[in-house]
């Protein structure tokens, strides 16, 4: 039988009903003749009531044991998803990531996927089992234990069973009807795209557009994966939603093709720190080795033998932050005078394909920005993006001003 793969968010299994309302779409599906895996994610919000728990009771805490933790919220909806299709005379079997298994690295909270066996669940399809109900987000280790993928991690569940199970495509049930030109709540002039590339989807979701998480993206690209962003209120047809596939099948392309933001930015800047050979690679080992992720990186001007280097990480990152920076000051590997956080930052970028082989795009950004008073902090660019950092307050306006500027509501 021909595998289908439904990935269902945590709006769609929010209560009871919408579990029901999901499970009757799968049903139409089982009913056209698939083997269905259906990849769920925990109820809506319960993934960060998990993860206030988990801070509240150890801030720089164990990340096997936010894990632990945190993966459970999908247990409960994969278990509800099994019976409620159960009781549709639909037979379902549920599983967790360690049951399959999903065996990912050992990368605590941010987890890859290595590899995903598919002889279990393959042989229960061979017995008469129609739909494998698997909790997403989460898998287990070399060592054995239970791991994450990264916040938004179910959208790379499931397109990693699309790859593994070799199936006909992977849709990602969501609260919105398809991928749009920004995120609709944030302006209501953006507009859906039928159809986005690869290479676009993959940098509006590195760049905080979280309909789908980056990594999904990037396996999907790998594993010419058929990729489809719908939504589970909506009657669909084949057609529906939003379809990220090769940039060879788009016809219409706006030079810019989405506006991208991501609010829970920090930017910290090490002042007056000896400048000598080594001292990047000292300072951003030290961050590495503390668990931070670092995005942009500016490096000053060095005056007198000293220099301030600024960069940006995540907000929830910068106490491990500051105690990497202090623990190293200490140990006599980096010298400087103070850090500084500033916490109320967000970053906008505007991504498209277009900007390959057009001048120009930047130049009307920052021209942009500044017609509405928004002071820079940091610029970052790259093949087919550019991304500032601008106070968080601005955010809003930055990304309407932009989608107005490039005019992303109509159609090239
Ligand atoms: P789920 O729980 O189904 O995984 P998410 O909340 O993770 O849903 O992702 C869907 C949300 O992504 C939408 O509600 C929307 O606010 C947001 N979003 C951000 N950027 C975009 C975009 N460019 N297109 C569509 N949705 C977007
Ligand atoms: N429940 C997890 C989260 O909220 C994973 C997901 O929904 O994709 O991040
Ligand atoms: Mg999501």
């Amino acid at each position: 039988m021909p595998v289908l793969v439904m990935k269902f968010g945590g709006t769609s299994v929010a209560t009871l009903d919408r579990i029901r309302r999901a499970a009757k779409r799968v049903g139409v599906e089982v009913s056209k003749g698939y083997d269905v895996i259906v990849i769920v994610s925990a109820m809506s919000g319960k993934t960060n009531e998990l993860v206030g728990w988990v801070n509240e009771t150890s801030p720089l805490y164990d990340a096997r044991e936010y894990d632990a933790v945190v993966s459970s919220g999908e247990n409960v909806t994969a278990g509800l998803m099994a019976l409620t299709l159960q009781e549709m005379d639909i037979p379902a079997r549920s599983w967790q990531g360690w049951q399959v298994p999903v065996k990912t690295t050992s990368a605590h909270s941010s987890a890859r996927i290595e590899e995903i066996p598919s002889a279990n669940i393959t042989a229960k399809f061979a017995e008469g089992m129609k739909v494998a109900v698997v909790a997403g987000f989460q898998g287990v280790s070399p060592e054995g234990r239970i791991t994450t993928l990264g916040r938004g991690g179910s959208d790379t569940t499931a397109v990693a069973f699309a790859a593994a199970f070799e199936a006909v495509r992977c849709d990602i049930y969501t609260d919105v009807d398809g991928v749009y030109t920004t995120d609709p709540r944030v302006s209501a002039k953006a507009r859906k795209l039928d159809k986005i590339a690869f290479e676009e989807m993959l940098e509006l979701a590195s760049l905080g557009a979280k309909v789908l998480q980056t990594r999904s993206v990037e396996l999907a690209m790998r594993y010419k994966v058929k990729l489809r962003v719908l939504s589970s209120f909506e009657e669909q047809s084949d057609e529906a939603g939003t379809l990220v596939c090769a940039e060879e099948e788009i016809m219409e392309s706006n030079v810019v093709s989405g506006v991208a933001f991501s609010r829970d930015e920090a930017k910290m800047t090490l002042v007056s720190v000896a400048d000598r050979p080594g001292i990047a690679a000292a300072i951003f080992t030290a961050l590495s080795e503390g668990g931070v992720n670092v995005d942009m990186i500016v490096q000053n001007i060095s005056e007198e033998g000293r220099t301030d280097m600024t960069w940006s990480c995540p907000v929830d990152q910068i106490k491990r932050a500051e105690k990497a920076m202090d623990d190293a000051k200490t140990a006599g590997t980096i010298n400087f005078n103070e850090v500084i956080a500033d916490m109320d930052v967000a970053k906008v970028s505007v991504v498209g394909i277009g900007m390959r082989s057009h001048t120009g795009v930047a130049a009307k950004m920052f021209q942009v920005l500044s017609n509405e008073g928004i002071n820079i902090k940091v610029i970052t660019t790259s093949e087919i993006k550019i991304s500032v950092l601008i106070d968080r307050k601005y955010m809003e306006l930055a990304v309407q001003a932009l989608h107005d500027a490039f005019e992303l509501d109509k159609v090239a």
